[in-house]
């Protein structure tokens, strides 16, 4: 068996070895697999892939794909997958928040239970700032509600793959790629196991709020067109209510007269119904650019340095 490590590093310099450390300790457990390590450099700006190179020079089982530039984790992973040669893959953090030490619970599930991932979860969010958990549940929960996928709240990206797996999320060549729900999206057999928040050994976090929320919005784009029926149901909604009120407005004109005054109410329903077009042609404008990022096709990411020989992708 051999089982190939996607680790996807933007900016990592100060995590990067010690990840490599306590893979390696765990790698030497578990004796009867062969391990590939695949680092994917996301267009670092530090010495991530100096760092990277000089593991490569160490140990053969290291193998690295350089981006041109800062593409996003998910193109990481995209990369990751396509380029990893292993039965098994696995996706992890780079900065240990995904322990390496779940990784022979999990090639238990996949060869002796057999599921076809296995898939973590954190049960809690400590260490993280309140705001940021209290938005996070609220993402999970509305996703949840608008979409069929399910996509699990906690879910970290840490995964194990078998190769059918691992070949249905390939098939999926989506420019705009929210993993999270594409895992669920392919379906199969998957174990979760959950652990305890652990807060990253080095460096910073990548994300801010505003990537999360940007995020969180691509989600819901690329898995549900909810947000368009809502624009439809809220202008059906509007012209109810104006048949009402027009109703409403002739009949006391007819029966008790002098009812046309009030320009501010007026003035005030015109901003609002503006107000509600403005937002639903947004909605439109985002499944819309969308739309145009896919058709244009344009690749998920570009390599620009690698280690790993044609004829091994
Ligand atoms: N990452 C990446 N490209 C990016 C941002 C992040 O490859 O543009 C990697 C990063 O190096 C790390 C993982 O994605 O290995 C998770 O990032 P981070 O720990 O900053 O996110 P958090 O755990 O705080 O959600
Ligand atoms: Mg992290």
């Amino acid at each position: 068996m051999k089982l190939t490590t996607i680790v996807p590093c933007y900016n990592e310099q100060e995590a990067l070895e010690l990840f490599y450390e306590e893979l390696n300790r765990v790698t030497k457990q578990m004796s009867d697999v062969t391990f590939e390590i695949l680092f994917i450099n996301d267009g670092s700006k530090d010495d991530t892939l100096k760092i990277i190179k000089k593991l490569a020079k160490a140990d053969e089982r290291v193998k690295y794909v350089s981006f041109s530039r800062n593409f996003g984790k998910e193109a990481a992973i995209y990369a990751g997958l396509s380029n990893a040669s292993g039965d098994l893959v696995a996706i992890m953090d780079a900065d240990l928040q995904d322990p390496p030490s779940l990784l022979p619970e999990m090639y238990r599930a996949i060869t002796e239970e057999g599921y076809d991932s296995v898939a973590t979860r954190r049960v809690n969010r400590k260490g993280e700032p309140p705001i940021r958990s209290f938005f996070a549940r609220m993402f999970y929960r509305i996703m949840n509600k608008i979409c069929k996928t399910e996509v699990v709240d906690g879910a970290r990206d840490f995964r194990l793959m078998n190769r059918p797996f691992v070949n249905a999320l390939l098939d999926m060549k989506e420019y705009n790629r929210f993993s999270k729900g594409l895992f669920g999206w392919v379906g199969f057999e998957t174990k979760w196991i959950e652990f305890e928040n652990v807060e990253r050994v080095a460096g910073e976090t990548k994300w801010s709020f505003w990537k999360l929320f940007l995020y969180a919005i691509d989600g819901v784009v690329a898995f549900s067109t909810m947000p368009l029926s809502f624009a439809a149901l809220v202008g059906i909604l509007m012209c109810v209510i104006s048949v009402i009120a027009i109703l409403f407005i002739v009949i006391r004109q007819v029966c008790f007269g002098g009812s046309a005054f009030g320009w501010p109410s007026m003035a005030c329903i015109i901003i609002f119904i503006g107000g509600i077009q403005l937002f639903c042609m947004g909605i439109l404008g985002s499944y819309l650019a969308k739309t145009y990022l896919e058709v244009k096709g344009r690749p998920i990411y570009i390599c620009k340095e690698t280690n790993i020989e044609k004829e091994e992708k």
